[in-house]
């Protein structure tokens, strides 16, 4: 499609692709609550599962992103939403809420099927969705700023806390409503404006999630789609007209982010990779921790920022450890998104299945044994899909590439110690600061452990469990910044002091009259 196309309707358009043959979904952006797209070219999205193709977004120009950021500039310098009280923007997002729940299936089906996930994780994403969306919903009409009456008898303070302007939402490919809701929910609920750039391989939720939005009340050019890839978030983020942009992905993508970020000095909150290490003490609960081990390095078939990659085990109990973990894999259940039975998917796109499998070789040969899968699984169930087999790597050294880099992928690495001194000294040996995990039954271990470890979040008898109470985000190389919680509202807030004289001085150069 060249040139500009409006139209009222909705961002996606469905074309039969043969009889008999699964429609593909054709979308263009969703910009002033206009659905159009000004150049010609798309990204065609295929399935990691089977290899159709699902949709085709529009790939976001230059020319997109302006139009995009200039609807959100205008619907935040002189709109409602950032005018409007807090609980006024809380009744909308709770309809959002409302609808995200209403429309589950549909929004699971777009994710599952465009990340190659399994239905029922799906679902709890969305359900986590409304979730984040519900939290700050309520956190909307809380947000409030402060006076302050002692500055002595001539002045009073008032401390405000704003909107931060126009936020710049960009977003990865694993939980694709999920983050965006982490992100977008609290941005809205704060009265930021926002340009939302989902990544090039799963768009079609966001875009759903923004029409929901005007459904439920949002005044259009309040949040805005612009569909693409790398180039397309570059140029939002390179911007002069966004306040803050909102980053989840790569470290080395965040540091392009922040490298493009330079024109006007824009905030940036990057939440960046992870490699999160599992604690297990002898002293465990082996049974619980193994299911919960297992749990965080496969679940969301390992394509989770806070996948818990690295198996720290005490000396003592880790043979009947390792044994019973790889019992409880080989039971595993590999499937697209219609086996309901599935416990994990099939990776994002071939060459991130390639770089998965490539990351098991260097291992090997750094001298790790696989105690179970390594290798892609086929055969007429799994035929032409991005399927990777749960691997378990054992007898991996804290030096080499499985130990320090993010596979993102279900392949756990196993690394033995003696003591928790030795245990914290491991989990910290990585440039990432994103979760850790515990597991024991000594509360001064749980305490002294937490402390200890550098990272964003310390899970103690579970892994890679959320709420949108608590605050996430990294420290080292996964990012600076705070989704969720109140914190994370606070993100997209700016405080601005308003010094105001009260008492009866006249205030020329400082000085009282008389005094000069
Ligand atoms: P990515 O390649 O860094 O991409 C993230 C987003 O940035 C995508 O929308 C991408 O668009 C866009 N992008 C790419 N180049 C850009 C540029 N130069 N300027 C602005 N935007 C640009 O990450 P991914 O492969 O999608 O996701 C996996 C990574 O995300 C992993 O490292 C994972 O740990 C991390 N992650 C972190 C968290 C967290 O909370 N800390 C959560 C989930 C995932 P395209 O997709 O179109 O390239």
């Amino acid at each position: 499609m060249k040139g500009a196309s409006m139209s009222k309707a909705t961002t996606t358009q469905s074309a039969q692709a043969a009889p008999g043959a699964a429609e593909i979904r054709r979308h263009r952006h969703l910009i002033a609550g206009q659905s159009r797209a000004e150049g010609g070219e798309t990204i065609e999205r295929r399935s990691p599962v089977d290899g159709r193709v699902l949709a085709e977004f529009a790939l976001g120009t230059a020319a997109d992103v302006r139009r995009a950021v200039a609807a959100a500039r205008s619907a935040f310098d002189g709109g409602e939403w950032p005018r409007i009280g807090g609980m006024d923007r809380g009744a909308v997002l709770y309809r959002l809420a409302g609808l995200i729940r209403g429309n589950r299936e549909e929004l699971a089906r777009l994710d599952a099927e465009e990340v190659g996930k399994p239905m029922r994780v799906a679902r709890g994403d969305i359900d986590g969705a409304a979730g984040h969306t519900e939290f700050a919903a309520g956190l909307a009409g809380t947000v409030h700023g402060d006076i302050h009456t002692n500055l002595g008898d001539d002045f009073t303070g008032l401390i405000m806390r704003e909107p931060v302007g126009v936020v710049a939402v960009i977003v990865p490919w694993n939980f694709p409503a999920l983050i965006l809701m982490q992100k977008l929910a609290f941005a809205l609920a704060a009265g930021c404006t926002a340009i939302v750039k989902p990544s090039e391989f799963t768009s079609g939720s966001a875009l759903r999630i923004a029409e929901l939005a005007a459904d439920a009340g949002l005044p259009a050019g309040s949040l805005n789609v612009v569909t693409g890839d790398g180039r397309t978030g570059q140029a939002l983020v390179e911007s002069d007209h966004v306040d803050l942009v909102s980053f989840t992905g790569s470290t080395a993508t965040g540091r392009r982010v922040l490298a493009a970020s330079e024109g006007n000095l824009k905030r940036v909150s990057l939440e960046l990779g992870g490699k999160a290490a599992q604690i297990v003490f002898a002293d465990a609960d082996l049974e619980d921790a193994v299911e919960g081990v297992l749990f965080g390095a496969v679940f969301n078939q390992g394509e989770c920022c806070v996948a818990g990659a690295r198996l720290l085990v005490q000396d003592e109990v880790a043979d009947e450890f390792l044994s019973r973990l790889v019992a409880r894999a080989e039971k595993l259940r590999l499937g697209g998104p219609d086996n309901e039975d599935a416990d994990l998917g099939a990776l994002i796109h071939p060459e991130h299945l390639e770089k998965a499998l490539g990351h098991i070789a260097r291992a090997r040969e750094q001298g790790a044994r696989v105690l179970i899968g390594g290798e892609r699984v086929e055969g007429e169930r799994h035929g032409g899909g991005c399927f990777l087999a749960p691997t378990v790597l054992d007898r991996v050294g804290a030096v080499t590439s499985a130990f320090q880099e993010e596979i993102f992928a279900p392949v756990l690495t196993v690394t033995r110690f003696s003591d928790a001194q030795e245990a914290v000294a491991l989990a910290n040996a990585v440039r990432y600061g994103l979760g850790n995990t515990i597991w024991t039954k000594d509360v001064d271990k749980v305490l002294d452990v937490s402390r200890a470890l550098k990272s964003g979040t310390v899970w103690v008898n579970c892994s890679i469990d959320g709420a949108p109470q608590l605050p996430f985000g990294g420290v080292k190389a996964s990012g600076y910044g705070r989704e969720m919680g109140r914190a994370g509202l606070e993100e997209f807030t700016e405080l601005k002091a308003v010094q105001i004289r009260t008492g009866r001085r006249a205030g020329t150069f400082g000085l009282s009259p008389g005094e000069g």
